[in-house]
């Protein structure tokens, strides 16, 4: 498989075989987010993409599922969306599930028929970065949406019927916001009742805006007991959705995964043990994005 740059995948997409169709991320302005910082958002040559599916169709035949990579694919337009689908089904005719990142200016991009035309064609699972429910956090990092626009993405896909997880980012809103970030985080994330909720930890990169203010003092970074009593909160807010929950990104001070709402009372006691020093927390050095 011909990779360009640096290739992220969701966790629970692990198992997935990842085929690279873009390359970087089309908005790129998020001022926490390194992962695409040196390329420049490029679509990959259709010529590229049979090769690797060729080479697929040889040596991944166990793979089930597909992964498109990089940061935003649904911001392709639909022709090429079809047929993108249209050559996977024909060189991997096994694959039972189809997944991508979705920002919300993507899904926007998108009408509901467009969308269910994509889940026709094998299309399952959009993964969204919310980050923060806080609309003054959102702007701080220059996410270019806010809640209100998320909540009308979300829904947008919900309607399709297409398999929602979206991400938050705990620490995002610093020690200054980190109440608001969780309770307002909690409510967007209630609005936008996905269908899996997934927690990662702000590190901040040396390459982005957000890790230059933090080394000048300018963003205090919440510390690990900080950020259990966001997740805490978070959690504790999260009344009303029934979903998938993991906060077990190797980001995380206390890796948890839980169904909600079934698990919550588990998952707040684990979090009363980690803040209590009963329960040892991921050591700084084994943390990672
Ligand atoms: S967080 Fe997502 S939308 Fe923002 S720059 Fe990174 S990949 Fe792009």
């Amino acid at each position: 498989m011909e990779y360009v740059g640096n290739v992220i995948r969701p966790p629970s997409e692990a198992d997935a075989l990842i085929l690279q169709v873009t390359v970087g991320c089309s908005y790129n302005k998020c001022t926490f987010c390194g992962a695409y910082k040196d390329v420049s958002f490029t679509i990959k040559d259709e010529a590229a993409i049979i090769r690797d599916l060729q080479f697929a169709g040889q040596y991944c035949r166990n793979h089930r599922r597909v992964f498109l990579a990089d940061g935003d694919v649904l911001i392709l337009s639909q022709k090429r969306l079809v047929r993108l689908l249209h050559l996977i089904r024909q060189y991997l005719p096994w694959i039972s599930r189809i997944s991508l990142y979705g920002n919300a200016r993507a899904i926007r991009g998108k009408s509901h028929d467009n969308l269910q035309e994509l889940k026709t064609l094998g299309l399952d699972r959009v993964y969204m970065g919310l980050e923060s429910g806080c609309d003054a956090i959102l702007q701080h990092v220059k996410k270019g949406e806010t809640a209100e626009t998320m909540i009308a993405a979300a829904k947008k896909i919900r309607d399709s019927r297409l398999f929602l997880s979206v991400t938050a980012l705990l620490g995002l809103g610093g020690v200054a916001l980190s109440k608001r970030h969780a309770e307002e985080t909690a409510k967007v994330l209630t609005a936008m009742a996905p269908n899996q909720i997934a927690i990662l930890t702000l590190m901040p990169l040396a390459n982005t805006l957000l890790g230059e203010e933090v080394l000048a003092g300018k963003f205090l970074l919440p510390n690990p007991q900080e950020i259990l009593t966001e997740l805490s909160l978070l959690i504790e807010r999260l009344r009303d959705v029934r979903c998938q929950f993991h906060a077990n990104h190797t980001s995380s001070y206390l890796p948890l995964s839980g169904r909600l709402p079934k698990d919550r009372e588990a998952l707040l006691a684990a979090l009363g043990k980690a803040r209590s020093g009963a329960v040892s927390l991921v050591p700084e050095q084994r943390r990672a994005l």
